[in-house]
C-alpha cells in the first residue's frame, strides 16, 4: 500500500474524470477510477471497497484515456496485491489461483487431459530437443473448456489444411499466468514466467502462435521472450495475404465483429481479425460494426480474472448489452477471437433469449465450418 502512495504520479491527476467516464464497469456498479485515484489514493490514502478493487477488468481504458499518464489500472492491481499479500480473496480466485500452482490451470482440471480437446484432429506434439517452425500455445480455457476447444480444433484442421509446419507441447504446457498477474499475484506470476521460459528453451521453434489475446498479451509484454509471438489471427492474415489459405466466400450471414481488449486495447491490432472476416463474405454483404468498437470497443467482462468474479450490479451485465446492439444491427453472429469473449457472450445470447436470432462464434471455427 505504501509503494502505491509514494508514487508522484498520483499528483498528477486533475480530477477530469476521462478514465471513469470511460470505464466499461463504471456503466453498472460503483467503480470509478478518477475515485479510487483521486479521492482514495491521493487525498484519504485509504483503501476503496473491495468490490471496487476486484470489478476491474483491467481493460486497460482508463489508462489509455488519462491525459497526465496516470496509470490508473495498475494501481487498482496494485491494491489487488496488497490484498493478496494480506490472504484477502474470494475463495474462487484463490481455488482458480491454487489451481494453476497445483494442475498448471485455473479449471482444476487435470494435467493429463491437457490434450482431450484434440478429439480426432491430428497436431503433432513436441518432445524435448524437437523443432517445428510454429509452436501453437493453445492455452488453458481452449485446452479445456468444452465450447472453446471447438475453437482450438477449427485452428488446428485451418492449419492442417493449410500445411503449416506447427506443433503443440501437449501436457508439457502450462497457464501463461496473464489473468494471474492481473489478479495481483505477482509471486505466482513471477514463477510461471520462469518455468515457462525454462520450459520454452527446451524445444526448436520459429515463433509462437496463441488462441488467446490474453496468452498472447503476457508473452509478447510481459516474458521478455527472444521469439515473436503472434495472435492467430495475426497469422492467418499472413498466410491469407501470402496465398496460402484460400477461404471461400461462403458465408451470407451477416457479421460483426466483437474487439477483444487484449488485442485491440491493449495492443493495437485491430484489422487482423477483420481483415480475414472480410474475406469470408460475399462483396454484398459489408461486415457489420458495433458503434462502440476499436479502441472505444465495450469490454465483455471476462478479463482481469473476472472469470472467477462474480459482480453485483442490477443492470445488465455489458455482454447482455453487447448482445442487444448486435441484434439492433441486425447481426446474425457475433464474431470473436478470445476465448473469455466468446463463453461471456454465448453466455448473453442465452440470457437475453437471443439463441434463435444470433449466435456467438469464433473467427476460427466459421472460417473451418465454411469449408476451409
Ligand atoms: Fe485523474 Fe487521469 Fe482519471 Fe483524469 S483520467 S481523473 S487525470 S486518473
Amino acid at each position: 500500500m505504501h509503494q502505491l502512495l509514494v508514487k508522484n504520479e498520483l499528483l498528477g491527476c486533475i480530477q477530469c474524470g476521462r478514465c471513469t467516464a470511460g470505464c466499461p464497469v463504471s456503466l453498472r456498479t460503483a467503480l470509478s477510477p478518477r475515485k479510487i485515484i483521486y479521492q482514495n489514493l491521493r487525498e484519504q490514502k485509504k483503501l476503496p471497497k473491495s468490490q471496487d478493487i476486484w470489478s476491474c477488468t483491467t481493460c486497460r481504458t482508463c489508462q489509455q484515456r488519462c491525459p497526465k499518464g496516470v496509470s490508473v489500472m495498475d494501481y487498482i492491481i496494485g491494491l489487488r496485491s496488497y490484498q493478496v499479500e494480506r490472504g484477502k480473496i474470494e475463495p474462487t480466485v484463490r481455488d482458480a489461483l491454487e489451481s494453476i500452482l497445483k494442475h498448471g490451470n485455473p479449471w482444476g482440471r487435470a494435467r493429463e487431459k491437457r490434450t482431450e480437446w484434440l478429439g480426432d484432429e491430428k497436431v503433432r506434439i513436441l518432445n524435448e530437443g524437437e523443432e517445428t517452425d510454429i509452436l501453437l500455445f493453445v492455452g488453458c480455457t481452449p485446452a479445456y473448456d468444452p465450447e472453446v476447444q471447438k475453437s482450438a480444433r477449427a485452428l488446428a484442421k485451418i492449419l492442417n489444411r493449410a500445411e503449416v509446419d506447427f506443433a503443440i507441447l501437449g501436457t508439457a504446457e502450462s497457464c501463461c499466468g496473464n489473468e494471474v498477474k492481473r489478479l495481483g499475484e505477482e509471486g505466482l506470476f513471477e514463477m510461471l514466467v520462469e518455468e515457462n521460459s525454462k520450459l520454452f528453451d527446451k524445444y526448436k521453434f520459429n515463433r509462437m502462435i496463441t488462441i488467446s489475446p490474453h496468452c498472447y498479451n503476457t508473452f509478447k509484454n510481459e516474458y521478455g521472450l527472444n521469439f515473436e509471438v503472434l495472435h492467430y489471427t495475426q497469422f492467418l492474415k499472413e498466410l491469407l495475404d501470402a496465398g496460402k489459405l484460400q477461404i471461400p466466400q461462403e458465408t451470407a450471414e451477416k457479421i460483426v465483429f466483437h474487439d477483444p481488449c487484449f488485442l485491440g486495447k491493449q495492443n493495437d491490432e485491430y484489422d487482423a481479425p477483420r481483415d480475414i472476416l472480410k474475406t469470408l463474405l460475399p462483396e454484398k454483404n459489408e461486415l457489420l460494426e458495433f458503434s462502440r468498437n476499436r479502441e472505444r470497443s465495450l469490454c465483455c467482462e471476462g478479463g482481469g480474472g473476472r472469470m472467477w468474479l462474480e459482480v453485483e450490479s442490477d443492470s445488465p451485465r455489458n455482454a447482455e448489452e453487447r448482445v442487444k446492439d448486435a441484434r439492433t444491427l441486425g447481426a446474425e453472429i457475433i464474431a470473436t477471437s478470445c476465448p473469455f469473449c466468446f463463453l461471456t457472450l454465448s453466455d448473453a445470447v442465452k440470457t437475453t433469449k437471443s439463441e434463435d436470432k444470433i449466435k456467438v462464434m469464433d473467427i476460427c471455427t466459421i472460417i473451418a465450418e465454411g469449408g476451409f
